[in-house]
């Protein structure tokens, strides 16, 4: 089952407008929330992204939070996840093709469930820099992501398993992912400002890091100052806490997962909603 605006249909019976700007023109904001057996992790904090980002672009959202919280929490169950993610998105709704908002279109919704066959990778991974071409305000999760594909595509295709943006010479952000770096045992990650998406699983690791008793630092740094790091990480919602072992082919700290990065995993998998594994 999918919903779609007010109802719990099949993905067979959805009907979208192919003058649905969001289709037309990427017009909409989007949420990806992880489910572990069976439990929504950090929900609340999607949503209030969700409500920014919406708020950010001028789109009204057509439900109130707590009723849509009770109707993805039945989809879950109806769909009988386990592990997986809920995708949800909001466009700014149906029109003929035009560029100014439409008087009349009503935001529509569209949620669905995934079940994952296999847990994501959190294997150490290899990452190249690319120029970081995207607009200026990458703290709203919007669907517009071509700047993010094209550069996740390169990664794929040169054999890497992220695209780590830069401006210049400051590193702001994964393809799909926030990156850290520990130096000295301080854990550093750009501010959340407009050049990055102030990532769930970001917020969570610089609390759980600070639980450690580790300093943090919400500091830019340089494409060289992170290939000389100790270590390095990026995190998301579903690739969690990864380490970062290489990046344009300079090995990072001793080649391996950092002590510093598995304290703060061991940390994160102890904040996912209980009897995980
Ligand atoms: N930055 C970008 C560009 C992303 O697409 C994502 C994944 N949504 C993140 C950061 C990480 O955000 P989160 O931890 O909320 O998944």
């Amino acid at each position: 089952m999918i919903i779609v605006n007010n109802q719990m249909i099949s993905k067979e019976q959805a009907q979208i407008d192919i003058e649905d700007r969001g289709y037309q023109f990427g017009d909409g904001v989007y949420e990806v929330v992880r489910i572990y057996n069976g439990v929504f992790y950090e929900l609340d904090a999607h949503f209030k992204r969700l409500e920014r980002s919406a708020s950010e672009i001028k789109i009204k959202l057509p439900f109130q939070l707590k009723e849509l919280k009770t109707r993805v929490e039945k989809l879950v169950t109806l769909n009988n996840v386990h592990s997986g993610h809920l995708y949800l998105q909001v466009t700014r709704g149906a029109a003929p093709r035009n560029h100014p908002f439409p008087v009349k279109a009503e935001p529509v919704l569209v949620a669905y469930t995934k079940e994952y066959d296999h847990e994501p990778s959190r294997l150490p991974g290899r990452a190249m820099f690319t120029e970081d071409i995207r607009w200026l305000r990458c703290d709203i999760k919007s669907l517009n992501l071509l700047g993010n594909v094209l550069a996740k595509q390169e990664s794929q295709e040169r054999g890497f398993d992220e695209a780590i943006f830069h401006r210049g010479d400051i590193v702001t952000e994964g393809s799909s992912t926030n990156v850290f770096m520990i130096k000295n045992r301080i854990v550093y990650t750009h501010p959340a400002n407009q050049l990055i998406l102030d990532g769930i699983t970001r917020r969570k690791i610089l609390s759980l890091a600070n639980d450690l008793g580790l300093q943090v630092k919400e500091e830019a740094f340089t494409k060289d100052e992170l290939l000389s790091s100790d270590e390095a990480f990026i995190s998301s919602t579903t690739q969690e806490v990864r380490p970062i072992i290489e990046v344009n082919g300079h090995t990072i700290g001793s080649g391996k997962e950092g002590d510093v990065t598995a304290a703060i995993h061991a940390e994160f998998v102890k904040s996912l909603p209980v009897s995980v594994n």
